[in-house]
């Protein structure tokens, strides 16, 4: 894929360290004071509009409907397919490389379209009709298993046989910025039979990644796992912010409820399955071997680091885990595979999340239920501050990257700040 060739420079500034490189060009919704919400697409510090592209004819020959990128979001274009938006993202390539002259010489038109990031307000990239939550990472099943039910039998039965998870709500993800309060509700105290309503004291987040798929399938009709990914346009970063003492007291037997569903921060940036093509990687061995619904070929993982820092509400900044999305036992083929293999159709927007990942140190948890031992086990931040679990004020800032070549393909941020519980 040409633009994915490490050696691709463009003539925008694209400063080091930069999460998006040419080789990157994501997309998103943006707004600014003079433009109503529409499509992006990012590089280095500038955000490009695509409507001024699309209407002005440098996107002219891939047959795009009208009116196609002049959206609150990304869904009508993504619904074109993978093929269609590889198409477009090939043409960014090649308008944004350093010796392409057609936008690069034109000043009236690259002082439109070319937009500082500074003056663009990212808002959410895709109408979400479904949200499902895996539990894909072995590390992190097993250290929940042992804090919530029984350390010798972390892993229930069916884990290895096939991808957990759980269908959320879609109505409460938002997009990274945006604040999310502190939830009330049942908690049941370790010394009381009976619960009490109050705000959550276990706060946390819990670090994923997530897919977003670009289809609308029939009802009925299981994706075989060699074409699920045709249906996956890309990825987001994804907190799935968690109130642990809701949780436990309401999880059995159904599973997460409103321990969950206040909230979920996705980042704005949809980094294309494309753009991570070369930054494949091989998951960890599964064994048993899964039943042949679930059988797959190649490398299905990704190389992606992942990182959580808190702010917290004297301003310092604490790094809290590193990981990578490499560690995950099940794939997204698996997950797509799985979630249809009994009919269920898929939506375009839909939104799979990773379930939390871990890796296999202390400091990979992705969550303070783990990195804490459930409060048991205070973190100290380097400024001198505690937490057992999340305090109101605190920001919880998720990055991810995956680099390789002297390419960095990256995500921007998903942050979110803890306000106190309403009323
Ligand atoms: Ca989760």
């Amino acid at each position: 894929m040409t633009a994915n060739d490490p050696k691709l420079k463009s003539w925008v500034d694209v400063p080091s360290g930069s999460d998006f490189p040419i080789q990157n060009l994501p997309f998103g919704i943006f707004k600014t004071k003079y433009l109503s919400p529409v499509a992006g697409v990012a590089i280095g510090n500038t955000v490009i509009d695509l409507v001024y592209l699309h209407e002005h004819g440098y996107l002219d020959g891939h047959g795009l409907p009208p009116g196609i990128f002049n959206q609150r979001t990304l869904n009508e274009f993504f619904a074109l397919g993978r093929k269609k938006v590889r198409e477009v993202r090939e043409r960014l390539s090649q308008l944004l490389r350093h010796d392409a002259d057609e936008l690069r010489d034109n000043r009236a038109a690259r002082e439109i379209a070319l937009i500082p990031m500074s003056e663009c307000q990212m808002l959410m990239p895709v109408t979400v009709p479904n949200y499902t939550d895996f539990y894909s990472s072995e590390e992190h099943a097993t250290n929940v298993g042992a804090l919530f039910r029984d350390p010798k039998n972390a892993l229930l039965p069916n884990w290895k046989y096939l991808p957990v998870g759980y269908h959320g709500r879609a109505s409460s993800i938002v997009v990274s910025g945006t604040p999310i309060h502190r939830p009330r509700g049942q908690v049941k105290l370790p010394d009381s039979d009976a619960p009490v309503f109050c705000p959550s004291r276990k706060m946390d987040f819990e670090l994923e990644l997530a897919f977003i798929t670009c289809s609308n399938t029939t009802l009925g009709r299981p994706i075989p796992l060699k074409e699920t990914e045709d249906h996956i346009i890309g990825f987001v970063l994804f907190n799935d912010w968690s109130a642990r003492d809701i949780q436990q007291w309401e999880y059995v037997p159904l599973g997460p409820f409103l321990g969950k569903n206040f909230g979920s921060t996705v980042s704005p940036w949809v980094v294309t399955l494309d753009a991570l093509e070369p930054f494949r990687a091989q998951g960890p061995t599964q064994n048993p071997h899964v039943l042949p619904y679930l059988a797959f070929e190649g490398a299905r993982n990704f190389d992606i680091q992942l990182e959580v820092l808190l702010e917290s509400p004297k301003g310092e900044i604490a790094t809290l885990s590193r990981t990578n999305a490499k560690y995950l036992y099940w794939n997204i083929a698996q997950q797509l595979a799985h979630h249809t293999v009994n009919g269920c159709n898929i939506q375009v927007g839909d939104l799979y999340a990773s379930g939390t990942i871990s890796g296999p140190s202390p400091g990979s948890y992705g969550s303070l239920l783990e990195l804490t031992f459930n409060g048991q086990k205070p973190l100290h931040l380097p400024g001198g501050e505690e937490r057992k679990f999340l305090e109101d004020g605190d920001t919880v800032i998720m990055n991810g990257h995956a680099e390789a070549n002297g390419v960095r393909i990256g995500f921007g941020t998903c942050s979110g700040k803890l306000l106190p519980a309403v009323g």
